[in-house]
């Protein structure tokens, strides 16, 4: 098949790209690198079965030759990465979201939208099944992502419904790997860089909020079933095991022994979520998927990955 994956540049869509070359497929990556990395793609440089086009798919996208599937990655994904790009974020989740319909429709190709945890906002419900409509504000300081996820799943499902699209939906949860920007904030590279440099290890509030943290290969294999599944309602992708930031932080100073840091706490952000972790019941029961990558595995290759890089 002929792929499209838009936000191609960025950790999760690169992971993706190179499972969907295994399999033999042709892949084309669209990013127009706000915070997709130009390094995360650099080892497909020359390889036949791979393509790169520089754009932004707020805009339409002309593109030549048969697409059989669609990925629609692109979007900031982390709280530094969305705060600072607040309009980009909302405009790549819907106009950039309709374009890649429309795209879709004109090549007659399955789409399939890559939506967040965070559309269940500050959850009442733990864990969060995909029939949970969640707890979010509106006007928080994380709604340019939450709501702007909304509405691309509101989208997604009626150009489905209206229009005939053969669309799929997933909810993404912490997901932690190589590739990750070492300095876009998130918990798991954080805490990582931050012990490698033995510097403090930042954790927010008293560290009791929780987040279930999925190994990027199970996630992506995730992603892959999704797509090939014929079932268009969310499907939630992560990993069950739910933990505390302080054990985070704890883990990660237990695997990486040399290192002098310490644990310091910062105040919380605001709207910041105290609980995460995904219900997986219909993942287990449509895609036969659940993560195979325990938390140890997973942050060992994750520091060693790291160890070279942030010398
Ligand atoms: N966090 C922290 N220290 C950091 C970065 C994040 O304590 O240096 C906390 C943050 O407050 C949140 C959790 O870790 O409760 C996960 O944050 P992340 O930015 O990775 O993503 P989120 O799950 O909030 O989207």
């Amino acid at each position: 098949m002929r792929i499209l994956i838009s936000g191609g540049a960025g950790f999760l869509s690169s992971h993706l790209t190179d499972l969907l070359l295994s399999q033999g497929h042709q892949v084309v990556g669209v990013d127009n690198f706000i915070t997709g990395k130009a390094d995360n793609i650099a080892h497909l440089k020359g390889n036949p079965n791979y393509s790169f086009i520089e754009a932004d798919v707020i805009k339409p996208l002309s593109i030549d030759g048969p697409i059989d599937r669609i990925y629609h990655m692109a979007s900031p994904a982390s709280p530094i990465g969305y705060v600072k790009h607040q309009v980009a974020t909302m405009k790549v989740n819907s106009e950039g979201t309709w374009n890649l319909l429309e795209l879709s429709l004109a090549k007659k190709a399955r789409f399939l939208i890559a939506s967040t945890s965070e559309c269940y906002g500050d959850p009442q419900v733990n864990p969060q099944p995909e029939t949970y409509w969640g707890n979010v504000n509106p006007i928080g300081l994380r709604s340019m992502y939450d709501e702007a996820k909304r509405f691309a799943e509101a989208c997604t499902m009626a150009y489905h419904r209206e229009r005939g699209a053969d669309t799929r939906i997933i909810r993404i949860f912490n997901t932690y790997g190589p590739r990750m920007d070492p300095h876009d904030g998130r918990v798991v590279i954080s805490f990582i860089r931050q012990a490698l440099h033995n510097e403090p290890l930042t954790v927010f509030g008293d560290g009791m909020q929780t987040r279930s943290l999925c190994y990027v290969s199970d996630l992506v294999d995730g992603i892959n079933r999704v797509m090939e599944s014929d079932f268009h309602e969310p499907i939630n992708l992560g990993n069950p095991n739910e933990l505390t930031i302080l054990d985070i932080a704890k883990e990660v100073l237990a695997l990486i022994p040399e290192s002098k840091s310490t644990i310091t706490h910062h105040p919380m952000p605001p709207d910041d979520p105290k609980l995460r972790r995904p219900d997986i019941s219909r993942a287990k029961q449509i895609l036969g998927w659940e993560p195979k990558v325990s938390r140890r595995e997973g942050l060992g290759k994750m520091i060693d990955f790291y160890r070279d890089k942030l010398k």
